[in-house]
């Protein structure tokens, strides 16, 4: 049985967040520290823990996390302007939730895109 994470927690509303979207095969939340005035979560139900574990049968459950992406986009009023998504992965890529997750950040300029710290 795969482990539970925090995320797979809020997909079963076993801890509390922001839905803005939720289906069969994704759930989408607000991020509980955002990094801009939308800062989104679009989470596959299925429990995949980084990109490295990605496999050729999640090929259409990915594709379904940028429709939900593009939809989201256009419910909160940012596409025209754009945004960024985000989707990191293990130690460099900084990732903290090892329940893979694409972010959907925007509602202002984001500036260039990788910053050296
Ligand atoms: P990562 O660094 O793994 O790509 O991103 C994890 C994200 O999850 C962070 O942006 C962090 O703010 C968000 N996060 C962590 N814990 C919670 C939580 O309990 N609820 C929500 N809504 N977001 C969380």
């Amino acid at each position: 049985m795969t482990q539970d994470t925090l995320f797979s927690k809020i997909i079963k509303k076993e801890i509390p967040a922001e839905i803005v979207f939720q289906d069969d095969r994704a759930t989408a939340f607000r991020d509980i520290n955002p990094k801009a005035p939308c800062h989104i979560l679009i989470v596959p139900n299925k429990i995949i823990p980084t990109v490295n574990d990605v496999t050729e049968e999640d090929e259409a459950l990915l594709g379904h996390l940028f429709i939900v992406a593009r939809n989201l986009a256009q419910q909160e009023g940012i596409a025209e302007d754009g945004y960024r998504l985000i989707i990191n992965c293990g130690r460099h890529g900084n990732q903290e939730v090892f329940h893979l997750h694409m972010h959907l950040v925007g509602g202002r300029s984001l500036g260039r895109m990788i910053q050296r710290d």
